[in-house]
């Protein structure tokens, strides 16, 4: 097969896993009890139970040893289908592979094996034989496959990580012993996917997050509740500010609406019998229910409701930069990427259906037009449907959600962009057109979304007085074109590597005189930048300059601003940008105009 296709690559790491899996069983007989271990986008893990034995990432070079042992011997994978009384035997001692083999037996299928280095000598592995191990063969798992063909094949790979991980990622469950470890078709491409590894560890937002302060998750709080300190917290009102001036542009009108409200208004929207699962339990004021708000949509409904609505005040666009609270599993939240206080930047357009393609393709231009500012040129969409086989746990028939569905496709090809679909990822309510961005190291995240809902308008009783004097209802877009401000913030400081473009930076500029003597000097600058509505600090501290510009340039600072004697005498700052050894000298007023421009402009250089 071809060494480029990601099906080989699949099952080279699936294989690259069994070698693992034996050379363990190998190192530490009996001691190892193998659960699962599948291949991933990127590699492979494996979950095992470790009996008497702690295993660490101390033992990963004797793994590897052993590993490339295997792979030298070449040994051949070979599938077999025997019975599940047989496989039972065959893993008697494994009470994750009796579950398995539990499932397997009930949906009446045979259970399927891989043996490493079987051999081919009469009643080794027979369909009625298992064979002994170490006789007649040196590996065995239950695995549905594929595999290459030999061990042989696998000649680059590495170990990674070792994590906790809960049997099937269930936290009622064990807590399983992961070992996370990567192959690839040459070591070429091993060196060169460790690179990668290591540059974005460097951008781990959770590093950055801490070394720029950016936000804290304290356990005193709960898990999955992120406090933005000042240096995030500029971040994300910069950006606000963005999306309240564009969407003001373009005709967004800006509400804000409460944390909570009545049950009632959940169970109206569906929520209730379809989100219960992301949402925390009832509170009770004054004898009566109510919920923290998962999301916007009903409250923007009341606006809607406020009065009357005639045909020509459509459409109606009401945004609200607005934080909502969803349940996450504790296994899931992850830093800034996934939270329990979610930030989004929504939106809910009130429309006829005439005007539905026209106002989607604006919220298309609006997202092409955010992802430009901040400098992310490659994404793609994703069309995301109802699970087919799931259909009731969405709202509406089947040919609204084809007519839906139908519109969203209209859309994109019409502006002619990258596509694919993914079943099983709507909204309860209707088909969804996800954002996803690739950042600086190529990695796809998840951003904003936009989605058709003819269900809420219905459930809301929403109505408008069209141009015959007839009440109609009208269509619902629901929109969030960054998607969450924790998610994105997370994403921008992995795909700057925390060196924020200069509108973005929490400090734009940090002024350093050499000596105190110029304090007079530097205090006027100060204060002149700061009067242009700069963000600037002043560094007078007794450390050295060579000190303090090493400071700053850790902080990511875009400019740092060094006084003496020779720019203190002539009025001029001398300019060390960001990534630059070289220092310019500048007057004042150039320096600031310079700045300005950057600022207004949003621009992506220093
Ligand atoms: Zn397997
Ligand atoms: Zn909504």
């Amino acid at each position: 097969m071809d060494k480029n296709n990601p099906e080989y690559l699949k099952a080279l790491r699936h294989t690259a896993e069994h070698i693992l899996m034996q050379a363990m069983e190998e190192l530490w007989p009996g001691k190892i009890i193998k659960a699962m271990g599948p291949p991933t986008d990127d590699g492979f893990y494996f979950d095992f139970e470790a009996k008497g034995v702690k295993i660490s990432e101390d033992d990963f070079p004797r793994i590897e040893e052993k590993m490339y042992q295997i792979v030298q011997r070449n040994l051949p994978l070979v599938r077999k289908e025997i019975s599940v009384e047989e496989a039972r035997k065959l893993f008697a001692n494994n009470p994750y592979k009796q579950e398995w083999l539990d499932e397997i037996g009930a949906r009446g299928e045979k259970a399927v094996v891989y043996y490493t280095g079987l051999k081919s000598t009469p009643g080794a592995a027979r369909r009625d034989s298992p064979g002994v191990k170490g006789e007649n063969y040196a590996f065995v798992d239950l695995c549905a496959g594929p595999h290459v063909k030999s061990t042989g094949e696998v000649k680059a790979f590495k170990l990674l990580k070792v994590a906790g991980a809960y049997w099937r990622g269930d936290e009622r469950n064990k807590m399983l012993t992961r070992i996370y470890g990567t192959a690839f078709p040459s070591q070429k491409e091993l060196d060169d996917y460790l690179k990668r590894l290591e540059e974005a560890k460097k951008r781990d937002h959770r590093k950055l997050g801490q070394e720029l302060e950016l936000f804290v998750i304290p356990s005193e709080v709960g898990p999955g509740l992120l406090i933005w300190l000042p240096n995030g917290a500029t971040v994300r009102r910069e950006i606000e500010k963005l999306i309240y001036q564009e969407q003001e542009k373009r005709g967004y009108l800006h509400v804000y609406s409460p944390h909570i409200g009545r049950k009632q208004l959940w169970v109206t929207s569906g929520h209730w019998d379809l989100y219960r699962d992301k949402m925390y339990a009832p509170m009770t004021i004054d004898e009566e229910e109510y919920l923290v708000k998962p999301m916007n949509c009903p409250f923007h409904m009341m606006v809607y409701r406020a009065r009357p609505r005639s045909y020509r005040e459509l459409p109606l666009r009401v945004a609200e930069i607005a934080s909502v609270y969803r349940y996450e599993r504790p296994g899931e939240l992850s830093g800034m990427l996934r939270v329990r206080y979610i930030t989004q930047d929504d939106a809910h357009i009130f429309c006829r259906p005439d005007q539905v393609m026209d106002e989607f393709l604006r919220v298309f231009d609006l997202i092409t037009f955010l992802l430009a500012t901040f400098g992310v040129e490659d994404y793609r969409f994703r069309i995301s449907l109802r699970d087919p086989k799931n259909k009731d746990k969405y709202l509406g028939d089947d040919a609204i959600w084809q007519e839906a569905e139908a519109k969203i496709i209209e859309a994109v090809e019409k502006k002619k962009v990258p596509y694919f679909k993914a079943e099983g990822e709507a909204a309860f309510y209707g088909p969804k057109l996800d954002v996803i961005v690739k950042d600086a190291l190529g990695r796809e995240w998840q951003a904003g979304t936009i989605q058709i809902d003819f269900m809420l308008p219905e459930r809301f009783q929403l109505e408008y007085i069209d141009a015959d004097g007839q009440k109609r209802r009208p269509v619902l877009i629901h929109r969030a074109p960054l998607g969450s401000l924790e998610r994105w913030v997370g994403f921008l400081i992995e795909h700057y590597g925390g060196a924020f473009p200069v509108w973005l930076a929490p400090i734009q500029a940090v002024v350093l005189p050499i000596t105190e003597k110029h304090n007079n000097y530097t205090q006027k600058l100060v204060d002149q930048l700061k009067e242009e509505g700069v963000r600037v600090k002043l560094d007078n501290s007794n450390q050295t300059l060579s000190y303090r510009i090493r400071h700053w340039e850790m902080q990511k600072v875009p400019y740092l601003l060094v006084v003496g004697d020779r720019e203190a005498k002539r009025g001029t700052v001398n300019v060390r940008k960001r990534g630059e050894e070289k220092q310019v000298e500048l007057e004042l007023a150039e320096f600031k105009n310079y700045l300005k421009d950057k600022i207004s402009h949003r621009s992506l250089g220093v």
